[in-house]
């Protein structure tokens, strides 16, 4: 029964209870028969055959009409529709109804006819070994007086009967035969997928385990307790669907906030595995491989102080920090490990916060305040210089103090130059300064500020020239805040340019820009100083003494960025310095100028 199905252990007791049945009504019907049927024969026959016997006993004892004795035998087989034996006593067969008498052998040994000779009547049932079928036999004695002279012997075929009950058991056999065929065909087709709900859903959960994807099983519509099961089956299915769900989300969620988080986040259990690390550790640790299932924290980050750190988080059960440094080239990053309790326990979170950026801003913010100050106190020392010498008595000659007086205004104008500029930077920077953006020829834009820095040029000596191509662009540019820009790169240009040198404006057509270059042949900037000349105040030490606030190039920057261009420098120290800047073509640009 092991290997059998549901259905075919729940059959296989009612096919066997069916045979059992038909079994049982075969054979107490045929027991019925052989009760009633032969009963009632015997007893027919016990009657028929004692009635034969008072009548015989008369003409037995004339024996001389022997003839007479076998008509009278036919007549009464004839009458009863049974075979008919007449037997002297010494079983001699002196009359037959349905055999030749010359072939008969003695019957005194035949069962029947000793007890009919014993003065009793008993029935017999047996196989005729003259006719060759079953007979019941009842024979009766015929009496001269008290002595028995013969037996008259009736004898009932069974043939019929036994064909009827052959026929009938035949017929019952091919009837349990039929059902238990039936029956079993019908155990098959219920055990086979098509028509076994009940292996249809098993099959397809299995399969839903297998391709890992819980569905709702359709198609079985029964009202049933498979019915019951199958519905029980698909709430469950949509509810384990709907938490799957919530589940997925809540992880997309908390992924994405992960990878896009700035700081670092590692999570270890409670035997120094990493369980979980996010793009920004990653990157921090320089970790390449794609998984770090299995991959325990030193592994990870090779920094034995952050193994410590862990180790203590783990044993005091506190929040724990340190500031420690990961490479050479990495500042300080700070370590934050805390652990999470029940909620994860054994599991403690480092949080690493890159402070690199902000010890930059730090050190920016506090270069700035130098910076400013520098500058602001050459000019104020100066004026301080200039009112003390005044004060001390050079106010009375007139000369000397008109001379002051000069240099005096000249600071202010300094001091009031970079307040203005500083003041502009810091609009520019805060988006305060609207811009006015007009479609402009690249021609115009170059050809103003050159024309008007030409004297300029021209008084320190310098040729000033102006290369561009035929066919230019038309840019959406704020005219005169670019000019600006134009301004600032020239008068650069002009002021780090040796008399006798040559300045050179251009403009290049490129795929989606125009690249606007101002070349100088001067004395070019050091590769250390290339690298900052665009920061707010930075002034290569050889130009400091000179005049200049440092916040040109600054400006120009954000002016050009707001443009949605770049700005970039190039130079060779004695040779010169070309500053580039590229302006955006924007969409619907065809007006091409020349
Ligand atoms: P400044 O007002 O001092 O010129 P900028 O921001 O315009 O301030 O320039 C910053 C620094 O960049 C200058 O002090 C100078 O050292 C360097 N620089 C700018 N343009 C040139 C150039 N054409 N040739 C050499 N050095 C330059």
């Amino acid at each position: 029964m092991k290997g059998l199905s549901y259905v075919q252990k729940t059959a296989i007791p009612y096919l066997l209870l069916l045979v059992i049945v038909l079994a049982g009504i075969g054979f107490t019907t045929s027991l019925f028969f052989e009760r009633f049927v032969l009963t009632s024969w015997k007893e027919e026959l016990t009657t028929e055959a004692s009635l034969i016997s008072e009548q015989l006993d008369e003409q037995l004892l004339n024996l001389d009409a022997s003839y007479d004795l076998s008509r009278q035998v036919l007549k009464f087989s004839e009458i009863t529709g049974d075979r008919v034996t007449l037997i002297l006593a010494d079983g001699t067969v002196i009359a037959e109804s349905d055999h030749d008498l010359v072939t008969m052998e003695n019957h005194l040994q035949r069962p029947e006819v000793q007890a009919a000779i014993n003065g009793k009547i008993e029935p017999t049932i047996r196989l005729s070994t003259t006719m060759h079928q079953r007979y019941i036999y009842v024979a009766a004695a015929i009496y001269d007086g008290k002595v028995a002279i013969g037996v008259i012997r009736l004898a009932k075929s069974l043939a019929l009967y036994d064909a009827t009950i052959a026929r009938f058991r035949l017929i019952l056999y091919l009837v349990a035969g039929c059902s238990a065929m039936i029956a079993l065909l019908l155990i098959f087709m219920q055990s086979s997928k098509k028509f076994n709900p009940l292996r249809k859903i098993s099959e397809e959960i299995y399969t839903m385990s297998e391709v890992g994807e819980l569905k709702t099983i359709v198609g079985v519509d029964r009202k049933d307790e498979i019915g019951l099961v199958v519905s029980a089956h698909n709430s469950l299915v949509e509810k384990i669907n709907f938490q799957i769900q919530t589940l997925q989300n809540e992880q997309t969620k908390l992924s994405a906030i992960l990878s896009n988080m700035t700081d670092g986040v590692i999570l270890v259990n409670a035997d120094g595995i990493v369980t979980l690390i996010n793009t920004s550790a990653q990157r921090l640790f320089n970790v390449i491989r794609q998984t770090t299932d299995g991959v325990s924290l030193i592994e990870v980050v090779r920094q034995h102080q952050i193994v410590e750190l862990w180790k203590q988080t783990l044993q005091s059960g506190k929040t724990q920090s340190a500031t420690i440094q990961t490479s050479l080239d990495k500042d300080n990053i700070q370590v934050i490990a805390s652990i999470l309790g029940p909620v994860l326990p054994g599991e403690v979170l480092l949080l690493f916060q890159d402070l690199t950026l902000l010890r930059k801003l730090e050190t920016v913010r506090k270069d700035f305040i130098s910076n400013i100050s520098h500058e602001l106190r050459t000019p104020l020392a100066s004026l301080k210089a200039l009112t003390e010498t005044l004060q001390n008595g050079a106010l009375h000659d007139p000369a000397v103090s008109n001379r002051f007086l000069l240099q005096m205004d000249e600071e202010i104008d300094n001091l009031t130059q970079i307040v203005q500029e500083l003041l502009e930077l810091s609009k520019i920077e805060s988006g305060r300064v609207p811009l006015e953006k007009k479609r402009t020829s690249a021609h115009e834009i170059v050809s103003r500020p050159v024309e008007r820095m030409k004297l300029q040029a021209e008084r320190a000596g310098i040729t000033l020239e102006t290369i561009l191509p035929a066919e230019l662009p038309n840019l959406d540019v704020d005219l005169t805040k670019i000019h600006q820009v134009f301004m600032n790169l020239i008068h650069n240009a002009i002021k780090f340019t040796p008399p006798g040198g040559r300045i050179s404006v251009a403009a290049q057509l490129q795929t989606d820009s125009v690249v606007f270059s101002i070349a100088d042949s001067g004395t070019g900037i050091l590769p250390n100083d290339l690298k900052r000349v665009f920061e707010r105040f930075y002034k290569s030490d050889r130009s400091r003494s000179g005049g200049g606030t440092g916040l040109g190039l600054s400006i120009s920057r954000h002016i050009v960025e707001i443009h949605d261009g770049k700005i970039w420098a190039e130079s060779t120290p004695g040779e010169g310095s070309t500053f580039h800047f590229s302006i955006p073509i924007t969409s619907g640009n065809d007006n091409k100028n020349s």
